[in-house]
């Protein structure tokens, strides 16, 4: 089980604080380890239903990377602040490793390898995705993880363009059949 140690940009936090935070992270690493489980139990028949879905979530993320790309770029690489930290106040996401629900993370492993998450990263406050950037592919992110940008990069990007976006990647998910899934 991993300590909470290095309390990054928290140092506020008690220390039952961080023992909680750990403690929620450490259920949501094992809910994102059964999610895996689940996929890899998955039938062909499934596995079918599961590609064209998933095509269509990830061709969305695509264009919306395509749209913040720019302005994520220009700003991000300057950014001494992380926002990928498990605790900070306004986005707390240990609740899942990489923020994943588990329709979103089928939709993103589906006919993809993801990059294991660095647990040890939790130590550190940060994202087990996280190493000096998102590991994971840009198409391959949670539904969580287009929703937040800062004001730095709300100011730069066309927003009401990404809502429309953002509102057709939701209709995916509900629309999503675990039933399908499960034979
Ligand atoms: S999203 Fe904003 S706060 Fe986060 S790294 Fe980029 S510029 Fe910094
Ligand atoms: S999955 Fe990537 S974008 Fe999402 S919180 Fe982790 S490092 Fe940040």
């Amino acid at each position: 089980m991993l300590k909470y140690r290095d309390p990054g940009m928290n140092n506020s936090r008690s220390q039952k604080d961080k023992d909680k935070i750990m403690a929620a992270f450490n259920n949501a690493r094992k809910k994102f380890e059964l999610y895996e489980k689940f996929y890899l139990g998955l039938s062909q028949e499934a596995k079918k239903y599961l590609r064209h879905q998933s095509e269509q979530y990830k061709k969305i993320l695509s264009d919306i990377q395509g749209i913040i790309l720019s302005a994520v770029q220009k700003n991000c690489s300057a950014c001494s602040h992380c926002c990928c930290n498990l605790d900070a106040p306004q986005i707390p996401i240990c609740e899942s490793v990489g923020w994943f629900g588990h329709v979103d993370y089928l939709l993103a492993r589906c006919a993809t390898i993801l990059p294991d998450p660095c647990y040890e990263n939790a130590e550190r406050n940060l994202c087990p995705f996280w190493s000096d950037g998102c590991t994971l592919p840009p198409d391959c992110r949670s539904y969580r993880c287009t929703e937040y940008f800062c004001h730095r990069l709300e100011s730069e990007i066309d927003m009401q363009l990404v809502y429309k976006y953002k509102e057709k990647i939701q209709s995916v998910i509900t629309g999503f059949s675990i039933g399908q899934c499960m034979g």
